[in-house]
C-alpha cells in the first residue's frame, strides 16, 4: 500500500511555524516512501474562516519547497480538497451513524445544557459532560418519542447530531511516536458531529475525509491526541480501518511553556511563517530547523538539505517531549544554508535589502560584495550593512575614530593614498606590500596605518580582510575615500 499523507490546516489565520513543521514531517514521509502528499483545507468552521489564510498556506508551503501532489489548485482523484465542498459525504456518514444507533439527534438549547452542567457540577466533577451519565436527561432522539422527534424536525427546530459514545470501554491505539495510548470512554463526551447549521465538526469531517482520501498516516500536533478516541469510535462505527497516527511534540517557548501567540508576542518571537520570511530567514534554513524541532537523525549531522532530510527521516525518531524554540540555533542554520548557496543565488536574495539601502547596484558589484563577505553573512540582508561596498561612507564610526584615529593618522592615510594611486596592480598582495613599505619608511607599526585606513575607506572599525576589502572597493574609490577622510577627520 503506498503512503498517502495529508496536511489539513484550518484557514483561520496565517500559517504558524508549528503548522509548517507538521506539513514538513508529512511531506518527508511521503517523499521517503514514494507516496503522496495532500493538502486539504478544513474550512467547515465558518465562524473562524479567514479569507487570506488559504493563499498564505499555499504560498508558505511553496516558499518552503513542500510541493503537494493533490490539493487546491492542483486537483487530484479525490477533489474537491475543500471540506466546505464535500458536505454531502459528511451528511451521508452522519445518516449512517444515526441509522445504526452510533449517533443521535439532540435538540437541547444552550440554556438546557448549561442547566444540566449546573445540576451536576461538584468538586469532583467540575465540568460535567453531555455523555452517558447525562444524555438520558436531555432532549434527544434517545429520550423523545419518534413522533416527537419528527414533530420537532418538521417544525424546523434547531438540532445537532451527537456521537453515541459507548459506556465503560477502553480505546487503545499505537501511536508511532508515543507507543500504546489508551483512553477510557467514560472520559469522552458525546461529541457534536453535525452542527445546527448542518456543517460537520472537525471530528466527523476529518475522519470521513481521511478515509475517503485513503490516508495511511496521520501526522499532526500533540494537541490533537485527545481527539483520537472520538476518531477511533467513529472509524469503528463506520466500519473503516483507521490510519496509523503520530502526534508530534509541542513547540515550547524559549522560556518554557507552550508557545502561544501571547507568549510569543511578549518575547517578540515570530510565530507565522510569513514573519520568518520577512525577517530574512532562508526557507532551507527554516525547514532544516523545523525538522530538528522534535526529530533527530541519530547522527552528528545537523545541516540538511530537503532531499537529505527525506533520505534521513523516520517518524520513529521523533521525540515525545516538548521542544524549545531557539532562534539562535535558527540563525546558525540560516548562516550555514545561506553561505552554501551558489553565489548568484545569494546575490539574488541579498539584492532587495541592499538596493533598499543604497539604490540600484549592478550584478557585478553585488557579486564582488558577496564574494568578499560571504563567510561573515548570517542573513542575506546583512550585506546591506556593508554600505561602503556600494557607496562612499557618509560618516565614520565614532567609537572607532576615538580609538583608532591618532594625530598622525591623516598624514599616514594621505601618504598611503598617494602610494596606492601609483600601484597599478592594486591586488591584495600589492596593497599590503605598499602598506608595509610605508610603515617601515615612516618608522611606525602596521596597526598605526591599517586601522585608520579601514575607518577611512569603510567608515567602520571592523570588517573582512582589509586588503580584500580595498580591492573590492577599487583603486579609484579607495584613494578618493582615504583623502576625503584625512580631510574630514584631520
Ligand atoms: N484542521 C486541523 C488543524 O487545523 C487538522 C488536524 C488534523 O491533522 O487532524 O490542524
Amino acid at each position: 500500500m503506498s503512503v498517502r499523507v495529508r496536511f489539513a490546516p484550518s484557514p483561520t489565520g496565517l500559517l504558524h511555524i508549528g503548522g509548517l513543521r507538521t506539513a514538513l514531517y508529512n511531506y518527508l514521509l511521503a517523499r521517503k516512501h514514494g507516496g503522496t502528499f495532500i493538502l486539504r483545507i478544513e474550512d467547515t468552521d465558518r465562524s473562524r474562516y479567514v479569507a487570506e489564510a488559504e493563499a498564505d498556506i499555499v504560498n508558505s508551503l511553496r516558499w518552503a519547497g513542500l510541493a503537494f501532489e493533490e490539493g487546491p489548485g492542483v486537483g487530484g482523484p479525490h477533489a474537491p480538497y475543500y471540506q466546505s465542498e464535500r458536505t454531502d459525504l459528511y451528511r451521508d456518514a452522519a445518516d449512517r451513524l444515526l441509522a445504526d444507533g452510533h449517533a443521535y439527534l439532540a435538540f437541547d438549547t444552550p440554556e438546557a445544557i448549561e442547566a444540566m452542567r449546573a445540576r451536576h457540577t461538584t468538586p469532583e466533577n467540575p465540568s460535567p459532560r453531555y455523555d452517558a451519565a447525562t444524555r438520558m436527561e436531555m432532549s434527544n432522539s434517545l429520550t423523545l418519542s419518534a413522533d416527537e422527534v419528527q414533530r420537532r424536525l418538521d417544525a424546523g427546530e434547531e438540532h445537532v447530531v451527537r456521537l453515541n459514545v459507548p459506556e465503560g470501554e477502553t480505546v487503545t491505539f499505537t501511536d508511532l511516536i508515543r507507543g500504546e495510548v489508551s483512553f477510557e470512554t467514560s472520559g469522552v463526551d458525546d461529541q457534536v458531529l453535525v452542527k445546527s447549521d448542518g456543517l460537520p465538526t472537525y471530528h466527523l469531517a476529518n475522519v470521513v475525509d481521511d478515509h475517503a482520501m485513503q490516508i495511511t498516516h496521520v501526522i499532526r500536533g500533540e494537541e490533537w491526541l485527545s481527539s483520537v478516541p472520538k476518531h477511533l469510535l467513529l472509524y469503528r462505527a463506520l466500519g473503516w480501518a483507521p490510519p496509523q497516527m503520530a502526534h508530534l511534540p509541542l513547540i515550547l517557548s524559549p522560556t518554557g511553556g507552550k508557545l502561544s501567540k501571547r507568549s510569543a508576542d511578549r518575547l517578540g518571537l515570530p510565530v507565522n511563517v510569513q514573519q520568518y520570511r520577512d525577517a530574512g530567514y532562508e526557507p532551507e534554513a527554516l525547514v532544516n530547523f523545523l525538522a530538528f524541532l522534535g526529530w533527530n537523525p541519530g547522527t552528528e549531522q545537523e545541516v540538511f538539505s530537503l532531499d537529505e532530510l527525506v533520505e534521513a527521516y523516520s517518524v520513529e525518531r521523533t521525540g515525545q517531549s516538548g521542544v524549545q524554540l531557539d532562534l539562535d540555533k535558527l540563525a546558525w542554520f540560516n548562516g550555514q544554508h545561506l553561505r552554501a548557496l551558489p553565489i548568484e543565488e545569494i546575490v539574488k536574495r541579498a539584492r532587495p535589502a541592499v538596493e533598499a539601502r543604497v539604490g540600484t547596484v549592478s550584478d557585478e558589484r553585488l557579486t564582488e560584495a558577496v564574494d568578499l563577505l560571504r563567510e561573515r553573512l548570517t542573513f542575506a540582508h546583512d550585506l546591506a550593512d556593508a554600505t561602503y561596498l556600494f557607496a562612499d561612507p557618509a560618516a565614520y564610526d565614532e567609537g572607532g575614530v576615538k580609538k583608532r584615529w591618532k594625530d598622525d593618522s591623516a598624514d599616514l592615510v594621505r601618504l598611503y593614498a598617494d602610494r596606492l594611486e601609483a600601484d597599478e596592480a592594486f591586488t591584495v598582495e600589492s596593497t599590503e606590500a605598499v602598506m608595509r613599505d610605508l610603515a617601515e619608511s615612516q618608522g611606525v607599526g602596521f596597526g598605526r596605518i591599517i586601522h585608520p585606513v579601514r575607518l577611512a575607506a569603510t567608515g567602520t572599525p571592523v570588517g573582512a580582510g582589509m586588503f580584500e576589502t580595498l580591492v573590492t572597493i577599487g583603486r579609484e574609490a579607495t584613494v578618493r575615500r582615504l583623502r576625503r577622510a584625512a580631510e574630514v577627520l584631520g
